[in-house]
């Protein structure tokens, strides 16, 4: 684990953000839970409310998911529904209603039996990202504005929701340069230790103070990189890992990576660089929003080019020596997808591909190790014959 104050500051946020949203609570704000990146933080922040990401990155919930979930489902649900079910995620229990969307199957109909727990608000995704489904997901935003409108007693108004996005693409902005500080050959920090700061900083109540917490680390790691400083070396083969969500409790492919002698430098998920395009400011701000959060690469649109697009372009950026794509057992979105993805990723950059399809258990641990040491081997060869 990497020695700085201020990441041990951050890889403390969760517990102590607690604090801050009980008090925030208590003083009478509301706080509205979220599970996914399609949800358009910018109306909660506009609503004068606290969006709280909701946990869904651990197994230990799971058997008391399966009591009603069909154990064939991604961990990813289970886990959320586990925690919700159980009144185990202080922010669910925080949280005055949810805010879902219609993603993959079995996403929307957990958030039907989540409905039976709190309040929550299903927004409508259209799974195309053209211009006729981009009027629908506005029409979806608006009355997302008025749900919110409606439970808190605010009036949404277009300044707000413009300070809003500047705020959040502030966010996106030192999210994007902290990941970007992986691009140093050798990366100054561990894909495990990045990994802990972008879930850990989710969890934020007070968005400001996080920006600069996470500004203030990446700048100690600019100087750390500037140094030579690093966990690896210069032939540290470099793994970009794309696929599903990933978070602290899930983690179990990043670290198996590492210790087999990796470097994982670049997230390609959900809360690392999926996460980081800017809302355009200026204009009406509802359609800029709109705009944003329909290109979000999911494997729930379909086409999803905007995927192969963005792995294809960061494998370059950050240039590395490997993709490794991660599924969740039970989703098949991304299992489907990865064959499309490997197919392109072959053709546009020839890098050495690998698919793994697991749970949170700990129970294959020792095949996926085997998987990775193997993989390796081939991307070492890789290395040399390009070097
Ligand atoms: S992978 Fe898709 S459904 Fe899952 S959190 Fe990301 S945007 Fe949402
Ligand atoms: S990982 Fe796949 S199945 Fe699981 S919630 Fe995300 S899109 Fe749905």
């Amino acid at each position: 684990m990497i020695h700085s104050e201020t990441f041990a500051e951050i890889a403390t946020l969760k517990e102590r953000n607690l604090i801050a949203l009980k008090e925030a609570r208590e003083a009478g704000r509301h706080a509205v839970g979220t599970y996914c990146l399609f949800s358009p933080t910018e109306l909660i922040l506009a609503a004068g409310a606290i969006p709280v990401s909701l946990c869904g990155t651990s197994q230990k919930p799971i058997p008391a998911a399966e009591k009603v979930l069909p154990r064939n489902l991604c961990p990813l649900i289970k886990s959320s529904y586990g925690f919700a079910v159980t009144d185990t995620c202080p922010y669910f229990h925080f949280a005055d209603f949810l805010l879902a969307e219609t993603t993959c199957d079995g996403k929307k109909k957990m958030y039907e039996l989540l409905g039976e727990l709190k309040p929550i608000h299903v927004m409508q995704l259209p799974q195309i990202q053209d211009e006729a489904a981009l009027d629908y997901w506005l029409m979806e935003i608006g009355r997302l504005k008025t749900r919110l409108e409606r439970e808190f007693g605010v009036r949404i108004t277009d300044k707000a929701l413009t300070e809003a996005i500047r705020l959040m693409n502030e966010e996106r902005r030192s999210l994007q340069a902290l990941q970007d500080v992986c691009k140093a050959i050798p990366s100054p920090i561990s894909g495990l230790d990045l990994l802990t700061v972008l879930h850990n900083r989710g969890f934020s109540v007070d968005r400001r103070a996080a920006i600069e917490l996470v500004d203030r680390f990446a700048a100690e790691l600019r100087q750390m990189a500037a140094a030579g400083i690093s966990p690896f070396t210069e032939s540290t083969p470099r793994i970009l890992l794309t696929g599903v969500p990933v978070g602290v409790g899930s983690e179990k492919l990043i670290r198996i990576i590492e210790e087999s002698g990796a470097s994982v430098v670049c997230l390609e998920s959900c809360g690392a660089y999926k996460k980081v395009e800017q809302v355009r400011e200026g204009g009406d701000p509802l359609r800029a929003i709109a705009e944003r959060y329909l290109k979000v690469p999911c494997s729930c649109m379909s086409p999803n080019t905007g995927r192969l697009e963005l792995v294809e372009r960061l494998t370059r950026e950050f240039r590395v020596d490997g993709v490794v794509d991660l599924t969740w057992l039970g989703c098949h979105t991304y299992a489907v997808e990865s064959s499309v993805l490997k197919k392109h990723l072959q053709q546009r950059t020839g890098l050495p591909f690998l698919q793994i399809e697991t749970d949170y258990s700990e129970s294959d641990t020792g095949q996926l190790k085997v998987r990775v040491e193997a993989f390796l081997e081939i991307v070492h060869r890789s290395m040399k014959r390009t070097a």
